[in-house]
């Protein structure tokens, strides 16, 4: 059974926790599709008080983290098996998709660099790392959120992870376009109603019903999403009707 190992440097290792014993990902660990080695980075300073961090060079606020500490890790991880992917969570790195998790669910071995305070010294990103991910163009406290939010995505994506692989295949982004809408009981919510053909049993409605709709949101919310579809006849016959219902 194929799976992938997660390694996490850190200097909040319990911050891990709970995200990782809980549902999807704690199940996952217990079937032995994910494994997870956390190395807190306190660990690997050698200094008196297990400082991680010190002064900038040339002043300014904040402090900056050392590199030997992350590097001591980044080689102990190293040391045996197939050599880790070594990633550097960053705002300053690429931009985290979902063509990128399907990227990483195929190694079998990831490490996530969190990063506190300013980041970690420049030399750790400039000869140490084999990728830089951001999960958006914002600014957080630490790496261990964005790591998490990598981990979850990517994991989700091993085969026999998610119970219902279809269901994963369905999810917004995998095939370019955004995910159908779901329905579920009661039928008729304050007067809101589930549409009619969910309920007529009719499985080949359902199925165009759910790629027509899925073309509605898509065209709607993420139309940048579109250029990158490859279109079936049946596609191009379902967007003729969109356009058509919408008079353009
Ligand atoms: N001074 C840094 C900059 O502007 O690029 C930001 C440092 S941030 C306060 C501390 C750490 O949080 C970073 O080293 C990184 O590991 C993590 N981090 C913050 N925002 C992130 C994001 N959008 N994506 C990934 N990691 C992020």
């Amino acid at each position: 059974m194929r799976g992938i190992e997660c390694n996490i440097i850190t200097v909040f290792p319990q911050m891990f926790v709970s995200p990782l014993g809980e549902s999807i990902l704690k199940r996952a660990q217990e079937k032995g599709l994910l494994r997870v080695k956390i190395y807190d980075l306190r660990d690997y300073a050698r200094n008196k008080h297990r400082m991680t961090d010190d002064y900038p060079y040339g002043g300014g606020p904040g402090m900056v983290m050392k590199p030997e500490p992350v590097v001591r890790a980044i080689e102990e991880i190293n040391k045996e098996g197939i050599r880790s992917k070594i990633i550097l969570m960053s705002p300053q790195g690429r931009r985290f998709t979902q063509a990128k998790a399907k990227e990483l669910a195929k190694e079998e071995r990831l490490t996530f660099i969190c990063g506190r305070y300013e980041g970690i010294d420049e030399r750790v990103s400039l000869y140490f790392i084999d990728d830089e991910i951001s999960i958006g163009d914002y600014v957080l406290t630490g790496g261990e959120l964005p790591a998490m939010v990598v981990i979850d995505a990517v994991v989700r994506l091993i085969p026999g992870v998610v119970g219902d692989e279809e269901s994963v295949k369905a999810d917004s982004f995998f095939s370019s376009i955004l995910d159908y809408p779901h329905y579920t009981r009661p039928a008729s919510f304050r007067g809101y109603k589930v549409p009619q053909v969910l309920l007529s049993g009719n499985h080949d409605k359902i199925r165009l019903w759910r790629r027509k709709e899925a073309f509605k949101k898509t065209l709607e919310k993420r139309p940048d999403l579109l250029k990158n579809v490859d279109f079936s006849e049946e596609d191009i016959c379902l967007l003729k009707e969109i356009k058509g219902e919408r008079g353009y």
